[in-house]
């Protein structure tokens, strides 16, 4: 519980993003679970990466593993929390554009499927993310993908090696949903403003990049 209890003790950190975070595993009056739902907390983080492996690693065995990729987005240095969200938005609508154009194009698009979330780094100076998903170029050839792709955003594509796929599929979707390796600079004021843009913009949602996949 880390960075939740990092936000929670800064002083910069709102009364309503604290008590939610504070109330997250607790029991209601009538009996419920409360959860928090946000990326900032480390229990709801956690439960989330293992739903979403669980979800994509039992969707992939149904898959030809030949055009399973790990797809890494990498988003360019920003100067705030609030203009890195901004700066994914971007990557998200750019990407989803490219997308639904191919598709009017060539139906072969449409067999693409993808998720994955983007995770956040601190350098002690700026901030910059990257998306860790996986990707089906389904009948989408490779150097299609990329061509159409490379010009409008950093990424790289990796093959999954076929023989354990389900494991690695668990592995990488865990890792994309689980890791904070990025925010280990930040203190507490950096956390705390990070918790307030995130919060502001509807949670895991901006984080998140979703295409064919539903978990
Ligand atoms: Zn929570």
């Amino acid at each position: 519980m880390r960075t939740t209890n990092k936000i929670i003790n800064a002083e910069e950190t709102s009364e309503s993003i604290r008590s939610k975070l504070k109330l997250c595993g607790t029991r209601t009056y009538a009996g419920y679970w409360n959860w928090c739902r946000s990326p900032c907390c480390d229990r709801c983080r956690r439960h989330r990466a293992r739903v979403m492996a669980d979800a994509v690693s039992e969707w992939a065995l149904g898959q030809n593993s030949f055009t399973l990729r790990k797809l890494r987005i990498l988003v360019p240095h920003c100067s705030g929390p609030d203009s890195l969200l901004e700066a994914i938005n971007q990557i998200r609508i750019t990407l989803r554009r490219a997308f639904d154009r191919r598709q009017c194009e060539h139906e072969r698009w449409g067999s693409i499927c993808c998720l994955g979330c983007f995770s956040p780094s601190f350098d002690g100076a700026s901030w910059s993310a990257t998306f860790h998903g996986v990707l089906d170029l389904g009948r989408v050839h490779e150097v299609t993908f990329l061509d159409a792709i490379e010009p409008l955003a950093e990424i790289r594509l990796q093959s999954f090696p076929a023989a354990l796929i389900r494991n690695d599929v668990y592995t990488h979707m865990h890792f994309a949903f689980a890791r904070t390796s990025g925010l280990s600079m930040c203190d507490r004021i950096h956390l705390s403003a990070y918790a307030a843009s995130l919060a502001a913009r509807g949670g895991f949602k901006p984080l998140l990049f979703r295409r064919g996949i539903q978990s």
